[in-house]
């Protein structure tokens, strides 16, 4: 079994370091703050004297980029591979793995899809980007956080799928809370809405006439949204009134008038509320 040394030991990084020792790696813990290491220096991991204390296999869970540089200084990294699942921008990712490289080492970016109960366990998955062989050679160790998805060896596109990601899930699940208020002022219970909004979020990721997932994706390949039976116009006017309703109810709107001065930009000041919802796309990548 491969060595590994895990660099942080927030709930992320000390779950990683357990993971990798119940899957019999020999485990190396590193963390600023050191007394955090104690549970998995008890479970069996050797904790190091320094963050350059460690085999060739590094993997970093840290707050930020940041923090990897305060933790590394002015290490020599020769021969090392640094897998860091930290959060941070596509651009310093990409200077992160310059750093890296001129130190002698070869960073993975990587960006993990699971809160830390979910590390390991089925369904879990992390995209990983940068040098192809570094990730080949240490697949197999990695698989024990999760399912490995290689996307490239351009660094930041770890972290842009990770981000797509989340902003799929931080934009949806925001609606669904002005939902959730919207009803709350009726006295209706979150329980009650609740099934209706599993099938909005079903239906959504489907085949059907509302596998929105699909549909747009292949109207934004093609650059065409047909409009013909619901029109972006209409749906303009649908979220004005939506957004109405919630100040009525004394709901705050700041994601819903966003949201309907984003439909209003594509329908009425650029013209094209007669294509479909789809036609939104065009005004988000040409702010
Ligand atoms: P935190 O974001 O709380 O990470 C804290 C870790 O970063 C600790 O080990 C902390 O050290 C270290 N750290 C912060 N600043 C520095 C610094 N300047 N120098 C050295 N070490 C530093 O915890 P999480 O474990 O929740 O998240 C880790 C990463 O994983 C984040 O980038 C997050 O975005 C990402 N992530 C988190 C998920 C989650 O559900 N929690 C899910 C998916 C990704 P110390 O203990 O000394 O403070």
């Amino acid at each position: 079994m491969t060595d590994v040394t895990v660099i942080g030991l927030g709930p992320m990084g000390a779950t990683m370091a357990a993971t990798f020792l119940a899957a019999g790696h020999d485990v190396t813990v590193w963390n600023r703050t050191a007394s955090k290491a104690e549970p998995l220096v008890a479970k069996g991991a050797r904790l190091a004297a320094s963050p350059g204390d460690s085999g060739e296999l590094l993997v970093i869970s840290q707050l930020d980029y940041q923090a990897m540089y305060d933790s590394l200084g002015d290490l020599r990294l020769d021969g090392k591979v640094l897998v860091n699942l930290s959060s941070g921008t596509p651009d310093e990712l990409r200077a992160a793995a310059r750093w890296v490289t001129e130190r002698g080492g070869a960073l993975v970016t990587a960006g993990i899809m699971v809160p830390p109960p979910g590390i390991g366990q089925p369904g879990a998955y992390a995209f990983y980007s940068g040098p192809e062989d570094a990730v080949d050679r240490h697949a197999e160790t990695l698989r024990a956080l999760g399912d490995v998805h290689y996307m490239g060896s351009d660094e930041g596109l770890a972290m842009m799928f990770y981000q797509a990601q989340l902003l799929v899930f931080w934009s949806s699940l925001t609606s669904y809370m002005h939902a959730l208020a919207l009803l709350g002022t009726a006295g209706v219970e979150p329980a009650v809405f609740l099934p209706y909004a599993r099938e909005t979020f079903t239906q959504l990721g489907g085949d059907g006439p509302m596998g929105f997932a699909k549909i747009l994706a292949e109207e934004v390949a093609a650059g065409v949204y047909p409009g013909e039976l619901n029109n972006l116009t209409m749906q303009a006017v649908g979220i004005g009134h939506a957004v109405h309703a919630l100040r009525d109810a004394g709901v705050e709107t700041t994601v819903p008038d966003a949201l309907k001065a984003l439909f209003e930009r594509a329908a009425f000041t650029e013209g094209r509320g007669h294509e479909g919802l789809g036609t939104v796309f065009e005004s988000i990548r040409k702010p």
